[in-house]
């Protein structure tokens, strides 16, 4: 049995090991393990915070084997599901009531501040896997978190770029992002009191979008519950404009970018969403080039998506009746 975190030297990033996962059991389809009244879930819930029954990370992972000349290190950490509702059939987090999505965020972000005590814990992660295009084998609206030993790369990217920027400039990088886009008008497809939905000048895929706070936040656990009411209205109008942009269910990966647990203030906290579809019948398949190089190919224009986001908003808003406007 290997369960242990791999040092990949060339790209300084970490693999999770684990071979426990290999034994995971296929769910069958008449049989969701979310649903009320099972031994795992019991009655009378909102939603539920789980820890994962397959985790790539726990408190009491094993010691990692000692290979000379690589580096291992033990898989410390949690793994969670969120249980976003009781409700087996909604098809993503707009048709959960704005109330319910709130409570919900508020239960992440109480279970993130608690993770943050953890003294082990450098980065927590919260993220929506929908689809089985991408592997989601499990219908029942739910998303995960991850609280991890290290500081992942990709954020280890961002927040060094950001770091750069605001020593160069005394300006936070993506506040100076959210103010030319929103100068531009172009691209911004939502706002309301504290947040923005974009389709960024530098989508990577076809229909990806951001949101993005207004205010200059690093983290989750800074936001107050008002914070989280309009989070959980941005999020309900992102995955409305996605599930309605083309005749079909979008699937896709929401991915929450906040800075390390270890506080640093250049950071600017948003959420990702990466769309899997290039039009209703056609993926968009991260290849050779996106894979092999993390250089992303753009078949169409981000100005042209967002035009198409843009009306798909203003038909969604009827009767989603949100707290913002469409731009
Ligand atoms: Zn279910
Ligand atoms: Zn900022
Ligand atoms: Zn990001």
């Amino acid at each position: 049995m290997v369960m242990e975190l791999r040092y990949n030297p060339l790209i300084g990033e970490w693999v999770m090991v684990s071979s426990v996962r290999e034994t995971r059991p296929w769910q069958p389809s008449n049989q969701c393990p979310f649903d009320e009244g099972n031994e795992e879930t019991g009655t009378g819930w909102r939603f539920l915070i789980l820890p994962n029954r397959f985790p790539m990370l726990t408190p009491n992972a094993p010691e990692a084997h000692k290979v000379d000349g690589f580096r291992a290190r033990r898989s410390l950490g949690y793994c969670f599901v969120i249980v976003e509702t009781p409700k087996h059939d909604l098809s993503d987090l707009h048709e959960i009531p704005l109330e319910d999505l709130t409570l919900v965020l508020r239960g992440v972000r109480d279970k993130m501040r608690e993770l943050e005590e953890v003294s082990f814990i450098r980065y927590i992660y919260f993220f929506r896997n929908k689809g089985k295009e991408i592997g989601v084998s499990l219908t029942h609206p739910h998303s995960q978190m991850y609280a991890l030993p290290y500081v992942p790369l990709r954020v280890r990217l961002e927040l060094r770029n950001m770091r750069r920027y605001m020593k160069r400039t005394g300006k936070c990088l993506l506040c100076s992002v959210l103010e030319e886009e929103v100068k531009l008008s172009e691209r911004v497809l939502y706002a309301n009191s504290d947040y923005y939905v974009i389709k960024p000048y530098y989508s990577m895929w076809p229909y990806e979008v951001h949101v993005i706070p207004r205010r200059h936040v690093q983290k989750m656990t800074q936001l107050s519950d008002g914070e989280l009411t309009t989070l959980a209205d941005a999020l309900r109008v992102t995955t409305a404009i996605l599930d309605n942009v083309l005749v079909r269910d979008m699937p896709y990966i929401m991915a929450l970018h906040q800075g390390p647990v270890k506080n640093d203030e250049s950071y600017h906290m948003h959420v990702e969403f990466y769309p899997m579809l290039r039009d209703a019948n056609k993926l968009k398949y991260a290849a050779g080039v996106e894979w092999g190089l993390w250089t992303f190919t753009y078949d169409s224009s981000p100005e042209d998506k967002a035009r198409e986001l843009k009306e798909t908003c203003r038909k969604v808003s009827q009767s989603l009746k949100p707290m913002g406007s469409c731009a």
